[in-house]
């Protein structure tokens, strides 16, 4: 997909803001990216952790933050009350649906459980080839290195294919993030599909 394309880019990131200070200025940085490039940010809808600080930068700068939120988590996610635009749903698959649909580009920063299930749907669905939009992760402080080396063992035993794998794009700053997603061809022909189509 061209740069010229990428014009929401859905972050999924911890509602925590993590132990170091580099989580917090990785996100900033990144919602700062956004605004200057007239990226509309797509995320959760909290104010709290990376995911408030990300939006806050976003709006600092002028730029469109929109959020999807369901309901239940209002309260205890803390709903972010100055967004350009919040979409209240009613459970957490419209939420992944909805935040699938108006985005380019799927954007993982550090983050816990709830950040890597969002995460691996997106990927998942890419190897079913149900989307062929970039996927990128952003690894500040070597966060995700123990991912990316279970995911090495994931092709070395034969439970994924090189190119899901190479699917995956792995950034270890903001700028090498925006070119990889920017440069992304989505693979061809979805082997996993194929081998299926055969049995
Ligand atoms: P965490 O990385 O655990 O701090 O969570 C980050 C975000 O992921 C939060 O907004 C969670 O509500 C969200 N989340 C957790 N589980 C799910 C899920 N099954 N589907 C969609 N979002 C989720």
């Amino acid at each position: 997909m061209a740069s010229s394309k990428i014009q929401s880019v859905a972050v999924y990131c911890g509602s925590s803001s993590g132990t170091k200070p580099e989580f917090e200025l990785a996100a900033r940085e990144l919602g700062k990216r956004f605004a200057d490039n007239n990226i509309q940010l797509i995320y959760g809808g909290a104010k709290v952790g990376l995911m408030g600080h990300i939006a806050n930068e976003v709006l600092i700068h002028n730029g469109k933050a929109i959020g999807v939120l369901p309901t239940f988590l209002a309260a205890k996610e803390v709903a972010h009350d100055a967004l350009t635009e919040m979409h209240m749903v009613d459970n957490m698959h419209e939420r992944k649906a909805m935040m699938h649909e108006l985005s380019d580009a799927f954007v993982a920063l550090p983050g816990g459980y709830g950040t890597f299930e969002e995460l691996f749907e997106m990927i998942t669905w890419g190897q079913l080839g149900l989307h062929k939009k970039p996927i990128a992760i952003l690894n500040v402080l070597g966060y995700y290195d123990a991912l990316a080396a279970q995911m090495k063992n994931m092709v070395e035993y034969g439970f994924l294919k090189q190119d899901a794998h190479d699917m995956v794009l792995v950034a270890t700053s903001v700028t090498d993030l925006m070119r990889q997603i920017s440069g992304y061809h989505a693979m061809q022909g979805h082997k996993w599909i194929s081998d299926l189509e055969q049995t």
